[in-house]
Order: structure tokens, then sequence, then C-alpha cells
């Protein structure tokens, strides 16, 4: 099995974790793995999974990967307690349903000072549709094109707007599994988006947004996500929320090293099912590891 330890942090809070697929694409092994570790720690701190559809990459994400995903998620033996399916208290459980919620939170932390407008390149917007992924180099929003002043807005208007970092500030903060992490603005990232011009927020705005709307006590994800716990703790703390506790998982990867994307066709667990490979067959392989073909 998937090495558990430690365990769960205890929290005040009842536990309270997630998984957030983003229906671009058939999940994978990677996605099984990441997701197969947050449901045994919601499990053994007794608590609840919740299942968030993150489909606000509206060019990318697609209905029927959506309804694949719930599939593929129940044959491998995932069981969650609110959802898109089965709802909850904290719905609707599916990003693009929640938009006027978003601006809401854009609102508060326009009133902050902590965002400003910013014109865009194509390439910051592209940077800001999804979370990151490996490979990515991080843009550094130059600061000299940062505006001197700017006022608070009521309506985002058709800008892209970004957090201000403070640059030379340290970020640090403890990985349930990896430790002690530590990044500084201006050197690991830059003023970041947290609004499109196309009137979504960006990935660190919602994921924020809804895991504390949804009152998440851990966030277990990838570790290419490890950056982006930085920004969010920013985000958390100009919002004066309380910051969840943070679990990120290793990669898993192909037999070159690359990490598993979802144009893998072949690790698909959709492929792997109708290839007549049981979810046992993938889980033991993860204790005794051989690649599966
Ligand atoms: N939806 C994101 C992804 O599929 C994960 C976001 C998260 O876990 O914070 O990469």
């Amino acid at each position: 099995m998937v090495d558990l330890s430690p365990s769960p942090p205890e929290s005040a809070r009842p536990y309270r974790g997630r998984l957030a697929p983003t229906p671009t694409g058939h999940l994978h092994l990677g996605h099984a793995k990441t997701f197969w570790i947050a449901q045994r720690r919601a499990e053994q701190a007794g608590g609840t999974l919740i299942l968030r559809i993150e489909d606000l990459d509206r060019d990318r994400c697609k209905p029927q990967y959506a309804n694949d995903l719930l599939e593929d998620l129940t044959w491998f033996g995932f069981r969650w307690q609110e959802g898109p399916d089965v709802g909850g208290e904290a719905g609707p459980y599916i990003q693009q349903a929640r938009r006027s919620f978003y601006q809401h939170i854009w609102r508060r932390l326009s009133q902050t000072g902590a965002i400003y407008p910013s014109p865009h390149s194509r390439k910051d917007v592209a940077l800001a549709l999804s979370a990151p992924q490996e490979g990515d180099r991080e843009v550094i929003f130059p600061p000299k094109l940062r505006p001197a002043t700017w006022e608070p807005a009521t309506e985002p208007g058709n800008v892209n707007w970004r957090f201000r970092v403070l640059d030379g500030e340290t970020i640090t903060f403890t990985d349930e599994n990896l430790g002690t992490q530590s990044f500084t603005a201006g050197k690991d990232f830059g003023d970041f988006i947290v609004w499109r011009r196309d009137g979504f927020p960006s990935y660190e705005l919602a994921v924020v947004a809804d895991d504390h709307a949804m009152e998440i006590t851990e966030v277990v994800r990838g570790e290419d996500l490890l950056l982006s716990s930085a920004k969010q703790i920013l985000l958390y703390r100009t919002l004066g929320w309380e910051i969840p506790a943070f679990y990120h998982c290793p990669l898993v990867r192909d037999e070159e090293g690359r990490r598993l994307a979802k144009r893998d066709k072949s690790r698909s667990l959709r492929s792997l099912r109708h290839r007549g490979v049981s979810p046992e067959q993938i889980r033991t392989q993860w204790t005794h590891p051989n690649p599966l073909k």
C-alpha cells in the first residue's frame, strides 16, 4: 500500500479533504495514486471526502470527460460524500457553476488593495488558465510593469488582475509529506494572476476560494503544485482565512522519467480497465513497481 505516514494533522476542525480533477482528458495512474492517498487520509482521519470538478478552462474541458471521470473514479474504488452527483451543503461542486461566488471573492480582494489591474500578454493568460504543469517555467512578472498606484474597483472589467507580492518575502510552510518548504517572492514567483480578462478567476484564486468555502482542512495533491501552495497561502492570509494543511504527493513517471500526462492514453484508467486490469492490480503495483504496459 501507499505509505501514508505521517498521519493526517491534528486540527480543531473535522477533517475534510477533496479530489479536484480537471476534465481535460481521461484520468491516468498519476491521478489515481494521488487521489488514493487523499481518500486514505480522509478515511484514516474519519473525515469527509469531497469531489470538485475544476472546469474553468472552457476551451480544454469537456463535459464528456467530466462524466467519464465519475465513472472511472467509481470503478477504481473512490467514494466521496459530497460532489456533483451526490450533492452536499457546500455545493455546487462544479467550478463553472460558482462564478458569482468567485466575483464576490474578487471584490473582497480588491477592497484590500492587494490586487491590481494588469494589461496582459497572451502567455500570461495561458499560464493563468490552469494549474501549472511540470516543465512550465515560472514567468516572474517584471516589477517595473506594476502600476505605481491603483484604485480598488467594484467590477473586474475586461482586464487581468494580479496579486502584488512583496519582493524578497519568503513564504515557508510545513508540508505533511515533504517537510519544510520555502519560496521567495520576486525570485521563485512574481505578481500572479488572480482574475482573467475573460471574466473567470485564475486557478489560484478559484482553488483557494473553494477550499475555504468547502472547509477543506487538508489539501492533498501532486508535488508539481508546491509553488502554487506558496501563492495560495498569500491569498489565504490576505483574505484572513485559516490556511489548510498541505500534503504533496510524488508524481508518477513513465520509464523515461517523464511525468504522466493525459495524452499518455495507455496509462489512463479507462484503457487499463478495457484491457482487463483490475484496480487491485494497479494498487499492488504501487508497492511492487513494474510499469503497467
Ligand atoms: N485541478 C487541478 C489539476 O487537475 C488540481 C488542483 C488542486 O488539487 O489544487 O491539476
